[in-house]
């Protein structure tokens, strides 16, 4: 479903003011709720747990295919501007695939899936 502008920024604005997101540097918008345990902003919607800054991508108007992850090009984990996410997918990296295990930001060695 396609929103005008003016319904996305208003669902936006709602979204801050009812989570208590507040602006941080960079234009970085800092969720104030509770985290997961990666750190990222943790929410309930339809009574499952979800991730505040998908669920902020999706009121942006983005469509969120399942295999999807949400990165951030802003690096701030519980930033939950749209603006600073950006969507991956597994499919669209096939060199991370082909060259087998590499270092995660923690400096672990990722498991293949
Ligand atoms: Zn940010």
């Amino acid at each position: 479903m396609l929103l005008g502008m003016a319904t996305v920024s208003s669902n936006l604005a709602a979204f801050k003011r009812v989570y208590g997101v507040t602006n941080g540097k960079g234009g970085c918008w800092l969720w104030s709720g509770s985290l997961d345990g990666g750190g990222y902003g943790r929410l309930r919607v339809d009574g499952k747990d979800s991730q505040a800054h998908r669920f902020a991508l999706m009121l942006a108007g983005v469509e969120i295919p399942v295999s999807a992850e949400v990165g951030h090009t802003c690096g701030v984990r519980h930033c939950v501007n749209p603006q600073h996410l950006e969507l991956t997918t597994r499919a669209t990296n096939p060199a991370r695939r082909r060259h087998g295990p590499l270092l995660d930001e923690f400096g672990r060695v990722e498991r293949s899936r």
